[in-house]
């Protein structure tokens, strides 16, 4: 008889995120090193073959939601092929994607063809100039595209993810909670994670949730709106009146490692049971050993019960990992 998946401190672990690659197309400042991380051989990558397997072999232990990211996962060829099969697994209820939107306009009917609901875009700022200077010179018109596509298709909720970063665009969160005004979007400020060593990150240059609350609460009060199921990391917050919604994602300043309930497929098959620490399970050694799924599951296991406690974020200013966000999966 199996269990749930259960951690040492008896979280139940029902959500795996999955990095399917970690190219990007972008390279933001915060996230990535200017030249890019070094290339992995495709050999080394996991195949969707194998990702659809995993996910078919831990659905018993009670996994229902799974998240494909990066790196940018639209960097992949072909990704609507992997949407398809994991829409196909019974019990898995919730799929989601995390993209940059650059690519978002060219794959949107595709996506939603192969069965994505719904999708998370990265955007730290509503500024072309500065979105240049952000993401080391890319466009901010393809990603407006890319939104306009994602709503022409009909996917919902559409999540706006933008890491507050200050000195560099702190300045927006209230420009982000007015668009929430007008359009149905909902924004997620994320506060700042040291995360590999691309020399941006200080304690100072988070931005709290505390501010960031308090710079869109010029615009009016703050009123709870339903939270959906699948949004573990805050509380939903509307402005009155407001289409959209507004969300704190604060690792920082209010982890919520009690509640984590997750665990990281990195694209080279890693499997990680924390975000902010290099312990990992090698998942490709054993899928590609001739294991039965059995071993797959003891894998999960091994890994579930590898979770730390919490992170430490908040007592000091080091580096916990060396490892970029882009080839872990944020
Ligand atoms: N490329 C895709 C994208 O940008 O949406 C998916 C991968 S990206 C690593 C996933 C999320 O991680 C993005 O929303 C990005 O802003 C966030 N992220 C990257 N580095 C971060 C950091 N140091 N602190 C907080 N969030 C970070
Ligand atoms: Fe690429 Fe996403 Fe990292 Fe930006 S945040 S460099 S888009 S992986």
């Amino acid at each position: 008889m199996l269990h749930g998946l259960r951690d040492g401190l008896n979280r139940a672990v029902e959500y795996l995120r999955v990095s399917v690659t970690d190219r990007c197309n972008l390279r933001c400042r915060y996230c990535m090193p200017p030249e890019g991380l070094p290339a992995k051989s495709h050999a080394d990558i996991l195949r969707y073959e194998e990702i659809a397997r995993v996910v078919r072999a831990i659905v018993p232990l009670g996994l229902t939601r799974v998240r494909l990211t990066g790196g940018e996962p639209l960097v992949r060829p072909g990704l609507p092929a992997l949407v398809r099969m994991l829409c196909a697994v019974r019990g898995v209820s919730d799929i989601a994607l995390t993209t940059n939107g650059q690519l978002l306009a060219r794959y949107a009917a595709e996506l939603r063809d192969a069965g994505l609901q719904r999708v998370n875009v990265s955007l730290d700022t509503l500024r072309p100039e500065r979105y240049r200077e952000i993401t080391l010179g890319g466009e901010i018109e393809p990603v407006f595209e890319g939104l306009a596509a994602a709503r022409a298709q009909g996917f919902a909720p559409i999540k706006l993810n933008a890491v507050l970063i200050r000195g560099l665009n702190e300045d927006e969160a209230v420009e982000f909670a007015r668009l929430t005004l007008e359009e149905p979007y909902d924004v997620r400020f994320i506060e700042f994670m040291p995360m590999g060593d691309v020399g941006l990150w200080s304690p100072q240059a988070v931005v709290s949730e505390a501010e960031a609350r308090a710079a869109v609460e010029r615009l009016g009060p703050l009123q709870p709106a339903p939270t959906p199921a699948t949004s573990r990391g805050g509380e939903a917050w509307r402005l009155p009146g407001a289409r959209g919604t507004i969300a704190f994602i604060s690792p920082v300043s209010h982890p919520f490692c009690g509640r984590c309930n997750r665990l990281r497929l990195t694209a080279d098959g890693k499997l990680r049971p924390c975000l902010l620490s290099e312990r990992a399970v090698d998942l490709r050694a054993v899928l590609r050993s001739g294991a039965c799924d059995s071993y797959v599951r003891a894998a999960f296991a091994e890994a579930a019960l590898g979770k730390p406690e919490g992170h430490h974020l908040t007592e000091g200013a080091t580096c916990p990992t060396s490892t970029p966000m882009a080839a872990i999966g944020g």
